[in-house]
């Protein structure tokens, strides 16, 4: 860029803003018919310019405050949510820690004996009725076996009896 090119550019803004002597002005002209790259700078000037105007014609709604609030408030309770899940992650990250793991170990332990005296407490102990069927049902079973024997002692006898009443016969 050559010194006459860096003199313009600086004057480019106030050529916008029509603050430029007329002189000046006709001189900023005269160069920019003939400077590409001059050319092409002012332009991209204007455009910024335009944007910028456009920008400041933009009028917020009536509810802006409330709607931007209302999505902040939203934007903020997200963000408070999912600290809180870090949270909660870290604490259970915490209790594995080696530091914790005993402990964590030992109330798991707890809780562990605490179900199991639950499930137990749930398993049902026979009524008195239901005791006395089993004993029956045994005794029954042991009466079975004392005729069998019984009866067998009294094959014996009468076997006993059937060889003496032979030989006293005989
Ligand atoms: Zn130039």
């Amino acid at each position: 860029m050559n010194k006459k090119c860096t003199t313009i550019r600086k004057n480019l803004v106030a050529y916008l803003d029509r603050q430029l002597s007329e002189r000046k002005k006709q001189a900023l002209q005269e160069h920019l018919d003939c400077c590409k790259e001059c050319r092409a700078e002012l332009n991209e000037l204007r455009a910024s310019q335009a944007t910028m105007l456009l920008w400041q014609d933009i009028t917020p709604s009536e509810h802006y405050d409330r709607i931007f609030e209302q999505k902040l408030a939203m934007l903020k309770q997200d963000l408070a949510a999912a600290k809180e899940k870090s949270h909660l992650l870290t604490i259970v990250r915490h209790c594995f820690n080696t530091r914790f793991a005993l402990a964590t170990s030992a109330v798991l332990a707890v809780c562990i004996v605490m179900l199991s005296i639950v499930a137990f407490k749930q398993y049902r102990k026979p009524s008195q009725h239901e005791l006395g069927i089993s004993r029956d049902i045994e005794l029954y079973r042991n009466m079975e076996v004392i005729q069998y024997s019984e009866a067998l002692e009294h094959f014996d006898m009468i076997q006993v009896l059937d060889v003496l009443g032979q030989e006293t016969t005989g």
